[in-house]
């Protein structure tokens, strides 16, 4: 059984606050920032350009992603880092398509994150071969997989309310029609357990700065499961993907295997914050993470729908179909968010109404909960968002 006193003692969490928003960006952990400093003075300072070769730095994007490839259920040597999710979005998408000739529609559904969904669009105008981006309601996804399509892009897990998609049925209706897969792992990786192997999924995408820990813009995933590995042209053919970059040859040749999704020069100082997390990912067993985020959003729940009668439950009931954040929806949802996190209760907000609360038991846990409904009880039942201070938007929401 993992120990979650032992790893909330592990992130350095400002005292008074009660964090609900690691599903947007995990909190520190107290060793990334030793990690950091020890890499920039020692690496960096000591090593300068010798850093690649002798700390290991040019190896590190698929070193770290065989740490990632445990957490989600890929083989090993599958997995490379790198990037922005938007980035590997259209990498993914483009790989896909490719493999895919004759088929020219994408299907998602339109409770997809919209950078997958604008990424998309701008791959569709550059490649201006007729190709499609047909979104439908989530709900409507699985009836609307048929032999014209070519690639299914989703996201498991819904940012906004949580639900979750069944990864293994779609991927299995896919395949079963020549769809080829691509599932965004953005609110999965790290909230509960994936199986890409067993699951068969072709690629698989996501990001390190939410459950994961890794601090603000750390590095993307792309997963390509091996069997396309040979087949798979990347479409952002840059010269760290290539078979052997220090050749410097005129003409591109793929790299081997998941080498050949890398672009260009990796971000080593994001990569020692990312790896300061995983070291904490590596005294968890992710099974545990989901039975016991499973017991805080259902607590969450009950308090609030029997303390805050005004707001309106936005996350499916049963935990088997949602992910590892609940959602409320309230008009002033947006003052609400800004009156909690004024009281130490931090989590986020989604237009046009949507507050969204993240239970990661690495870090909170039941007093946090009934601690935070306290506060959110107080803050409805005496309208205490009502100012105009707490309903001025700020940029970042
Ligand atoms: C958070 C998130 C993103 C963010 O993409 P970035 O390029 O990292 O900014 C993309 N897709 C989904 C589904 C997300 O949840």
């Amino acid at each position: 059984m993992t120990d979650f006193t032992k790893t909330k003692a592990l992130f350095d969490i400002p005292a008074g606050v009660i964090y609900l928003d690691g599903n947007s960006l995990g909190p520190l952990p107290k060793d990334a920032p030793v990690r950091v400093a020890s890499m920039m003075k020692n690496e960096w300072g000591q090593l300068l350009i010798g850093g690649w070769n002798k700390a290991g730095w040019i190896q590190q994007p698929t070193s770290v992603g065989d740490r990632i490839a445990k957490l989600i259920g890929a083989e090993e040597n599958s997995v490379v880092m790198g990037d922005t999710l938007s980035i590997k979005v259209y990498q993914a998408v483009a790989s896909a398509l490719e493999l895919n000739p004759d088929r020219k529609v994408i299907l998602s559904d339109n409770g997809n994150f919209p950078t997958d969904l604008y990424m998309t669009d701008g791959l569709i105008r550059t490649l201006n071969d007729g190709h499609e981006l047909r979104i439908v309601n989530s709900g409507d996804v699985e009836a609307a997989i048929d032999d014209t399509v070519a690639v299914l892009l989703l996201t498991e897990v819904d940012y906004r309310t949580g639900r979750k998609h069944d990864m293994k049925r779609l991927t299995e209706k896919a395949h079963a029609a020549g769809v080829l897969t691509v599932w965004d792992l953005a609110h999965s990786a790290g909230a509960l357990p994936v199986d890409l192997s067993a699951c068969d999924v072709d690629f698989a995408i996501g990001c390190t700065y939410k459950y994961l820990n890794g601090g603000p813009g750390a590095p993307a995933f792309i997963y390509v499961a091996p069997r396309h590995f040979e087949k798979v042209r990347p479409a952002l053919s840059g010269w760290l993907g290539h078979e052997t970059p220090f050749d410097f040859d005129i003409e591109y040749k793929a790299g081997s295997g998941i080498e050949r999704m890398r672009i260009g020069t990796p971000p080593i100082i994001a990569l020692a914050a990312l790896e300061s997390a995983l070291d904490i990912w590596d005294m968890v067993n992710i099974e545990d993470v989901r039975a016991k985020s499973n017991e805080l959003c259902d607590l969450f729940v009950k308090e609030v729908e029997a303390r805050c009668p005004q707001l309106a439950l936005d996350t499916p009931r049963n935990s088997e179909v949602r992910g590892s954040h609940v959602s409320f929806r309230f008009a002033d949802g947006y003052a609400v968010m800004q009156a909690l996190i004024a009281r130490g209760v931090v989590g986020d907000f989604r237009a046009p109404d949507t507050m969204r609360f993240g239970f990661t038991p690495l870090y909170i846990d039941e007093l946090d909960v009934l601690a935070a409904v306290d506060i959110l009880e107080d803050i409805m039942t005496n309208a205490l968002w009502n100012t105009e201070a707490f309903k001025t938007k700020l940029e970042v929401t």
